[in-house]
């Protein structure tokens, strides 16, 4: 079915090394076959024993028999260790190629899809997915080459000794083998995916609501007020248990006919005995009372193993969920932007591909102005600005920079024309100096330091403890939001792109870190194209051009004066600040 292309398509990714997959399946089959011989020894063992029979001091060879099944056992163990060496190398090698190929199509993908998808579920995908085609190269395969070669191995056996009890023994394996393909049909892989999915869902659901537990906190709710956690939980459950109940008869009707194999020796050598037992005939029938076992063993690992075989199709096609994404287009003949001018000519966009959240909007911004974006929450002013550096792509109309179209412009010079500061800077594990200097790898600790102190970080620096190379994130060296974000407006300021976008944070915890935010941030808006997300209207005063925006569209523009003399949503948005600031001005009074 599935398996041979996921296979082909793993042994594609190992380049070279698929050469010591192959041998892992050889040696473990060699392996496999070697590890019967020490069976044929233990025969010959209770052939002696009943040739001598009643005087056991007659007999010979017996220890060099015992030895030899001894030394049998062992290389059969050091060829398999040979085996899983081969196999190990090369899948540590396809799951390293597989992350790097998927960490390098995600750095191609549009900015916006890292969101949309979801950073822990990415993160899944990336390690585990490809962990489990790891375990399946590395320990799967080669067990299959040997289950393979088992049962090949004894049938020789079983056939060589007495033909009849052969065949008998077989009975129980035709009847396992029926049961285990009604198991592990395509149902089954169906089935498969859905608790993949259920426990993917359990797992999002459990991020979001470790997430949430301030909240929860806060307002003394209980875990039942996270209905959504609480609804992927229960459909786990009920997925579960209706899998184990469908599975039960399966499992119980299979566990019965591998072990049955006893039953249908005993009933023949009853059946063979009628006229007297020859030692011979003991001696085998003993002789498949010990191997039959390894009959069933190889039974079970051989349905374990299409059931891994599930799981690593199950990966596969989640690994394909990231790949086939669209990275986004390159230009064939990139051009390049005149100015920093910023431009939106009828732009149309929706997340779903069906209700827009950006509706026919169009604006210019000239070189070196500063504008705002300001409105209702969900109004669509984040998605505006991720328009602008290609966090996604319009459905119509066309967003230019510099009168280029943005699509035009080649990845790395749109990096460098554009920057972003979020509200929510990430700022990474890393020492501060390696956090700034991601805004230009090549700057000198002097470059940076300036930065750091345009960004108002120097009061950040002097409390840490190694100043500039403070790691941030260990033992206990942590920021405040305030403070991450003027460290994330030194980066920016590093560098040094002529647009600029700002998402201004919702609120401050004090208003000392406000004002060293607000100060920064006019220090790296000096001579550039600002485009400020304005959650609050405390900075948007100065402004060139303020942009309303509702429900996708541009409803009112124009400078603070005009738009407070139109008496529409801004004015009265306006006054509802206004008054706030009052209240909160005679509050400090009073104190
Ligand atoms: P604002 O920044 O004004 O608060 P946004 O641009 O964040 O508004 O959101 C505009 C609309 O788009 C909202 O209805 C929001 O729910 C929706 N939206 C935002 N981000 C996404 C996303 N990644 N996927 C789907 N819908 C989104």
């Amino acid at each position: 079915m599935k398996q041979p292309s996921n296979l082909s398509r793993l042994m594609e990714t190992a380049g070279r090394h698929r050469l010591l997959t192959y041998a892992s399946w050889v040696l473990s089959a060699i392996s496999a076959l070697i590890a019967l011989v020490p069976f044929w020894y233990i025969w010959r063992i209770i052939q002696e024993v009943l040739r001598v029979s009643p005087h056991l001091d007659q007999a010979q060879n017996l220890a060099w028999y015992g030895w030899m099944a001894v030394a049998f056992a062992l290389l059969s163990i050091l060829v398999y260790v040979g085996g899983l060496m081969c196999s190990h190398l090369s899948a540590f090698r396809i799951a390293t190629n597989l992350r790097t190929k998927m960490m390098h199509h995600i750095a191609a993908l549009p900015l916006g899809f890292v969101e949309e998808f979801g950073s822990g579920k990415l993160r899944k995908i990336v390690n585990e997915s490809s962990s489990a085609t790891e375990t399946y190269l590395a320990h799967q395969l080669p067990d299959k080459a040997a289950a393979i070669a088992t049962p090949c191995g004894l049938l020789v056996l079983l056939l060589v000794f007495d033909w009849r009890l052969g065949l008998l023994s077989l009975i129980p394996v035709v009847l396992g083998f029926l049961i285990m393909m009604a198991m592990t049909g395509k149902r089954m892989a169906e089935k498969m995916k859905q608790y993949q999915d259920a426990l993917d869902s359990m797992s999002n659901q459990a991020v979001e609501y470790v997430r949430g537990i301030p909240v929860v906190k806060t307002f003394g709710q209980t875990v039942f007020s996270f209905q959504k956690f609480k609804d992927a939980i229960d459909n786990y459950q009920v997925w579960v248990i209706a899998y184990t109940k469908e599975l039960r008869a399966h499992m119980m009707w299979y566990n019965a006919a591998v072990n049955s194999v006893f039953v249908f020796l005993i009933a023949a050598a009853l059946f063979f005995t009628q006229d007297g037992v020859t030692s011979q005939f003991l001696l085998n029938l003993l002789f498949y009372i010990f191997i039959t076992p390894v009959i069933s063993l190889t039974l079970t690992k051989i349905m374990f193993m299409s059931e891994n075989g599930m799981i690593v199709a199950d990966a596969m096609e989640r690994m394909d969920s990231v790949l086939n994404l669209k990275p986004l287009s390159e230009p064939a003949l990139p051009k390049h932007p005149k100015d920093s001018s910023v431009e939106l000519e009828h732009v149309t966009f929706s997340y779903d591909g069906v209700t827009p959240v950006i509706r026919d909007v169009s604006l210019t911004i000239q070189p070196g102005q500063t504008v705002a974006f300001v409105g209702p929450s969900g109004g669509g002013k984040s998605t505006l600005a991720g328009l602008l550096s290609r966090f996604f792509d319009p459905q119509q109309g066309q967003v230019k920079i510099g009168g280029i179209n943005v699509k035009d412009i080649s990845k790395p010079e749109l990096m460098n024309t554009v920057s972003f500061v979020f509200q929510n800077s990430r700022l990474i594990k890393a020492s501060i100096l390696d956090n700034v200097r991601l805004g230009k790898p090549d700057a000198t600790r002097e470059e940076v330091y300036e930065a750091l102190r345009s960004a108002q970080c120097l009061d950040i620096l002097e409390k840490l403890p190694q100043g500039m190379d403070t790691v941030i994130g260990t033992k206990g060296v942590y920021l405040s939001g305030g403070e991450q974000q003027r460290i994330a407006i030194a980066r920016a300021i590093l560098k040094n792109t002529p647009v600029l976008i700002l998402d201004e944070a919702t609120a401050f915890a004090d208003p000392d870190n406000e004002s060293r935010v607000q100060a920064a941030f006019a220090n790296l808006a000096q001579g550039k194209t600002v485009i400020m997300i304005a959650h609050r209207l405390s900075t948007v005063a100065n402004a060139d051009c303020i942009y309303v925006v509702k429900d996708g569209r541009i409803v009112e523009q124009g400078k603070l004066s005009q738009l407070v003399a139109q008496q529409g949503l801004f004015a009265s948005m306006w006054k509802d600040y206004q008054t706030s600031v009052q209240w909160k001005v005679s509050k400090e009074e009073q104190a």
